[in-house]
């Protein structure tokens, strides 16, 4: 896995990664899990995994702080959660929208304990919205959290989770979103 950092963040970057014990120990997850991670190019800023390929790929273009957190989120995502994803065609919009928004803000929980990990070690990157809602987070907790996910943007379709899942669940279930 160190190798793998080396070459897919380069040595400064994968140095940084010492600093937040919650990420080294899901790298090391990772690893045991057979999880690859790949940096992908092009200029919008994402993250994503997929349970069953075992991959989690993450955009170069969103600067260090956000990959080396959203690694953590998407770790939630393959392994913490890998017999929690609701099943669309088991439940109704509601309840999946629900299931979804609640991993989602578990990931995201996850992500923010690493992101103030990095920077209480002075790590700094640029300003995104997981600044915003690191302050929510460390204010509100986890409730606080939990509602900011029905408004946040998903990175890969631009909408808001809310939208994203709804027209997820209806294209499952073949109805018109
Ligand atoms: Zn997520």
């Amino acid at each position: 896995m160190k190798k793998q950092l080396n070459k897919l963040f380069g040595r400064h970057l994968a140095g940084f990664i010492a600093v937040s014990p919650t990420l080294a120990s899901d790298l090391q997850a990772l690893k045991e899990h057979h999880v690859r991670l790949r940096l992908s190019q092009g200029c919008k800023r994402y993250a994503s995994s997929n349970a069953e390929s075992r991959l989690i790929t993450i955009s170069r273009a969103g600067g260090r702080v956000y990959q080396l957190a959203s690694i953590a989120h998407e770790k939630v995502h393959v392994i913490d959660q890998q017999h929690r994803h609701p099943d669309p065609l088991q439940c109704t919009m509601e309840n999946f929208v629900d299931s979804k928004l609640d991993n989602e803000a578990e990931a995201e929980e996850h992500a923010l304990i690493v992101y103030g990990e990095l920077l209480s070690a002075g790590v700094r990157g640029r300003s995104d919205s997981r600044t915003t809602r690191y302050k929510i987070w460390r204010d509100g907790g986890f409730p606080a959290l939990r509602k900011c996910m029905e408004t946040t943007v998903e990175s890969m379709t631009q909408n808001t989770y809310r939208h994203f899942l709804e027209a997820w669940w209806c294209e499952e279930n073949g109805k018109a979103a």
